[in-house]
């Protein structure tokens, strides 16, 4: 009995993953459920992940050269700012956000987990990029490493897995072309068109305008709240030291307008 309760903790890390959590509307899988169908692989190229310039009129909020642009993300305890190193910024701390606030667009985001970093699961390589600093599109190592399927690369966390794992390996520029659509609410606050998420990993598309069901939550069902309708873009601290470059936002311009 005593050995039991001892070795239950470790065996649910060793399955990385929940079958205790709710099940996703539409679905038949858990929240992180560890049964739910790994994305198929496929070869990115490398040529791909060079750094994309900014298009004119999109604002470079990391350029290399400077973490001006960004703050500790409210609630850290002792607030710091991630390292800059040879045009990269480390994460560290604590979260860290913009101190803009951006809605709808385009999000590119470059990043590495780092050569010769220990990954298993959800530890090791694992950061995120948060749309208006709550709907997170996972940052993972996916290329020699497994976890479940919603937590793993390119993941709306907790929610929808990719259709594909694009991943290069540890050491390598990845690049995440987004484009999210942010959800608008009535003025009683119920949410009237959720928000929509399109993802390009490494020029993949691996999430084709998908549905996002709320914000995102560990263990639970998402739930939307009504929210302004730019928030600052979020970067996650999750304990690893993900390396960040070259991002910049292009908002939506109206078309046909
Ligand atoms: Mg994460």
């Amino acid at each position: 009995m005593r050995l039991a309760l001892l070795l239950s903790p470790l065996a649910a890390f060793a399955a990385d993953g929940f079958t205790d959590t709710p099940i996703l509307p539409g679905t038949q899988w858990h929240v992180h459920d560890p049964a739910r169908p790994q994305p198929a692989k496929v070869a990115a190229g490398k040529a791909i992940c060079q750094t994309t310039p900014a298009p004119s009129g999109a604002v470079v909020v990391f350029d290399g050269k400077s973490v001006d642009g960004w703050q500790p993300a409210d609630g850290a305890k002792k607030p710091q700012l991630w390292e800059l190193k040879d045009g990269t910024m480390i994460a560290r701390g604590n979260d860290l956000r913009t101190k803009a606030a951006f809605g709808s667009g385009h999000y590119h985001v470059e990043w590495r987990i780092p050569a010769g970093r220990k990954v298993k699961g959800q530890s090791g390589g694992n950061s995120g990029v948060y749309l208006l600093s709550m709907y997170e599109i996972q940052v993972m190592e996916g290329f020699a490493n497994s976890t479940y399927a919603d937590g793993s690369a390119g993941a709306i966390y907790g929610q929808t897995p990719p259709a594909l794992n694009a991943c290069l390996p540890q050491g390598e520029w990845q690049s995440y072309d987004i484009i999210f659509t942010a959800p608008t609410f009535d003025a009683s606050g119920n949410v009237v068109n959720k928000a929509r998420i399109t993802v390009v990993h490494n020029g993949v598309t691996i999430q084709d305008n998908i549905e996002i069901l709320g914000p995102t939550v560990w263990r639970k069902l998402p739930a939307y709240k009504v929210h302004p309708e730019k928030l600052p873009l979020l970067l996650q601290f999750h304990g690893d030291p993900i390396e960040f470059r070259n991002i910049w936002v292009a908002e939506t311009k109206a078309s046909g307008k």
